[in-house]
């Protein structure tokens, strides 16, 4: 990935390049903003940009850069841009929590850091579900041992740290001493959606990126293009995720099944359904082996459900979503919005997936028909 081809953070790229060009690169930048918009690929591609063969930077440090030059990019075919593409340059490092490593499929250098050895008392992520996502201190001691050697390539020593919120305690210190003795061929790049949460020494130290939400119709052609999801398909989840193609995919893979797309259309329907049918609906979305399973579905649809009538209520999105409802009738959507809110609350008490569907279905018909 090249700078250029970022798409939707011009200012940010701009910027980048001009720093890039003029030889006023930070050592450590934090790049913030909202999930999924392009941090960590731009992180991606500046490391690559400055330590391209062909690039402003190489042949030695701003040799190429003109004054006032604004072309700044990696030329994608150097020794170095091919190491950087297949996650194999020797100065390249990352730091990710575990689970965001697997989740983002990250490669190339990910530091280990041998966590099982770390006893990092008082932490109250060490155990549980929160332990995988969280980025101990022996991830930063091995980057510190990377970052004290030579560059072995005789360019930047760059360390992408991605969800630097993630960082326990113990490992924001370290990474804090890295901070404050700045070495001249290293590179610092933090991303993080929650950069509140990193104690403010750090963020001081760092050249603030905002990275923005991406405009609707950036993130459905991305989706369609690069993607290749259909028309509809990709319009409704560019809607769903708020600007960001990061949330959209992992909607897409994990939650937007073509059974919740489908399923929305016709719980949308129901207000204007005989109650046979409605039951009979009620019934084969109900169902499932796995009730847990099935509640997961079900809350999905009701999120999305809950997006449409928000919609609909206040008349955003109407060409939208009449694509994907066909036709249905809406109802009385401010209730409907309700009745959402009281099926989520029966589930988490328990209460069977048909029967709550039962219940939501006889209430949106009644809301209709006094509406
Ligand atoms: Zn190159």
């Amino acid at each position: 990935m090249k700078l250029s081809q970022i798409q939707g953070q011009d200012k940010v790229i701009e910027s980048l390049r001009a720093a890039i060009a003029a030889g006023r690169l930070h050592h450590a930048w934090l790049f913030v903003g909202p999930r999924g918009v392009g941090k960590r690929t731009t992180a991606f591609a500046l490391a690559a940009a400055v330590n391209c063969d062909n690039g402003p930077m190489g042949g030695g440090l701003f040799a190429g850069a003109a004054p006032g030059a604004t072309f700044a990019e990696a030329c994608g075919s150097c020794p170095s841009c091919i190491k950087m593409a297949s996650g194999n340059h020797p100065d390249l490092h990352i730091v990710a929590g575990d689970e965001r490593a697997e989740e983002a499929g990250l490669a190339g250098h990910l530091l280990g850091g041998g966590e099982s050895g770390d006893a990092e008392g008082g932490d109250d992520d060490a155990k549980g579900a929160g332990a995988r996502r969280t980025i101990k201190v022996g991830k930063l001691r091995d980057l510190e041992y990377h970052l004290l050697r030579k560059s072995t390539e005789g360019r930047f020593k760059i360390a992408i740290i991605v969800d630097a919120d993630q960082m326990n305690p113990h490992a924001a210190n370290a990474l804090l001493k890295t901070l404050e003795e700045p070495m001249g061929d290293t590179l610092i790049v933090l991303t993080s959606s929650a950069p509140s949460r990193l104690p403010a020494t750090i963020p001081s130290r760092c050249r603030r990126v905002r990275f923005s939400a991406l405009p609707e119709p950036l993130v459905a052609r991305v989706l369609a293009d690069a993607h290749g999801m259909t028309a509809d398909r990709a319009s409704l989840l560019a809607h769903v995720s708020d600007g960001s193609i990061g949330r959209a995919l992992a909607i897409e893979k994990g939650e937007m099944t073509d059974w919740v797309i489908e399923a929305v259309a016709r719980v949308a329907g129901v207000p204007g359904q005989d109650a046979t049918d409605a039951l009979e609906l009620a019934e084969e979305l109900g169902k499932g082996k796995d009730r847990a399973d099935t509640v997961r579905r079900l809350l999905v649809l009701f999120d999305l459900l809950g997006v449409y009538y928000r919609d609909t209520a206040v008349g955003a999105w109407a060409d939208g979503w009449s694509r994907v409802m066909a036709g249905a009738a809406a109802g009385d959507v401010l209730r409907n919005f309700e009745y959402l809110d009281e099926a989520r609350r029966a589930l988490d008490l328990h209460v069977g997936p048909q029967v709550t569907l039962e219940s939501l279905f006889m209430k949106m018909r009644a809301a209709a028909r006094t509406a």
